[in-house]
């Protein structure tokens, strides 16, 4: 973008070029503010130290100050905890190690506005390396209405639907024994109608195709039922992994709170730094705080106060918790002593079965989720997640 033109004009004299290489350094740089005044992405530079060095209008929009407020200060400030407390550490090590955790590469992360709210966005990093120092440029983007989000939240649910089928599934396992039973039964009585016509005095092999025919297609319809109950049952096999849970719950809750600062809720993110990793799938678990994080929002949604906080930390040696926790209304009487069992809500477009799909997840996983009533008012659910290698 720089003109360097004038540096390489031969025929000049000095102060001439002097003065026409300080103009094309001052028109390039009028052109590199009216891009970032432009961009519609919040551009953040920070310095080795994560001090700020440039604060795009964009950005004063996204996060609610304006640069002059922020100039100078650590970016840190624009982080929910445990980033919060983290990130300084985290440049440190990059700077020390080159390890790259998230420079070159995008991430959804969650940020803090000047008024406490957070909210999720698309974090892509660069390094721009000077003279005798490096800077970092942070393009963020609010993904709070972004297609990726809405792509990633719909891949989410799909599962969570999968999932709810394989719940269904156990659920029905009965039903569909009861069915499978009909068509067999069918098929043996008309087996045995056949024997009878065939046997006898006066044998009736004018009816005997019919009623044969009759007993092949009562033979399909057991195969289709059973044909459909694999189909059903597809994909059902999970995948552990290794996974830092913050992360998880991090980008789980991201998404599961795509219009959350339009609701007028305020969202508290309060991630425990230093947890163990923990072997877990990751879809699933997901799948899990998205369900506990979606029924808060539209428990708060009409409350006066409307607060959710999203927290992990690890009660022992051998556990890891989660907990989302809201200042709603609190449980229903009629349900609260059945929340687990599928098919009970209370809501009117509600199935009544993401809690006890939550459950059986994270019962799979060696864990327990809880929901009971707070002291102040609404309602905290809580899971526990085993450390790999620790018996409780
Ligand atoms: P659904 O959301 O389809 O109703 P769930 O199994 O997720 O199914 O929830 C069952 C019921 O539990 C809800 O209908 C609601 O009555 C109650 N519930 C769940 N979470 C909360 C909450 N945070 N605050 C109040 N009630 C809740």
């Amino acid at each position: 973008m720089a003109n360097t033109g004038a540096l390489d004009s031969p025929g000049k004299s000095k102060g001439g070029d002097l003065a026409e290489t300080a103009q094309a350094l001052r028109d390039s740089e009028a052109q590199l503010r009216s891009i970032i005044e432009t961009v519609p992405d919040a551009l953040i530079v920070i310095d080795e130290q994560g001090l700020i060095q440039s604060f795009s209008p964009a950005a004063e929009r996204l996060f609610g100050y304006v640069a002059a407020e922020v100039q100078g200060c650590n970016v840190n400030m624009l982080m929910p905890s445990p980033y919060r407390e983290q990130h300084d550490g985290n440049l440190a090590r990059y700077l020390g190690s080159g390890e790259r955790r998230i420079i070159g590469i995008g991430r959804i992360v969650v940020g803090q506005r000047a008024d406490g709210s957070t909210f999720p966005m698309e974090l892509a990093v660069g390094e721009v390396k000077l003279k005798d120092r490096r800077l970092f440029t942070g393009f963020l983007r609010d993904i709070t209405e972004r297609q990726t989000a809405h792509e990633r939240l719909q891949e989410l649910q799909s599962e969570l639907l999968r999932t709810s089928r394989l719940s269904a599934m156990g659920q029905m396992a009965s039903a569909l024994a009861h069915e499978l039973n009909q068509p067999l039964t069918a098929v043996i009585n008309y087996v045995q109608a056949c024997r009878r016509m065939m046997g006898g005095d006066a044998p009736q092999f004018d009816r005997l195709q019919e009623v044969m025919d009759k007993a092949v297609a009562q033979a399909s319809r057991a195969g289709q039922i059973i044909q459909r109950m694999r189909q059903f049952i597809q994909k059902g096999e999970t995948e552990h992994q290794l996974e830092d849970i913050n992360k998880v719950v991090e980008e789980a809750s991201a998404l599961a709170l795509v219009g959350a600062r339009e609701s007028g809720i305020l969202v508290r993110m309060e991630l425990s730094a230093g947890l163990p990793p923990l072997t877990l799938d990751r879809i699933q678990i997901q799948q899990v705080v998205l369900n506990l994080v979606r029924n808060a929002t539209e428990a708060l949604a009409g409350c006066k106060r409307r607060e959710l906080a999203i927290r992990t930390g690890q009660p022992s040696d051998a556990a890891v918790m989660v907990e989302v926790a809201d200042t709603g209304p609190g449980l229903n009487e009629g349900v609260k002593n059945q929340l687990f069992q599928p098919f009970v809500t209370t809501k009117p477009k509600g199935m009544g079965l993401g809690l006890s799909i939550s459950r059986s997840i994270i019962e799979a996983h060696g864990g327990r989720l809880q929901g009971g009533a707070n002291p102040d008012g609404g309602v905290t659910f809580r899971f526990s997640l085993p450390i790999p290698g620790r018996a409780e």
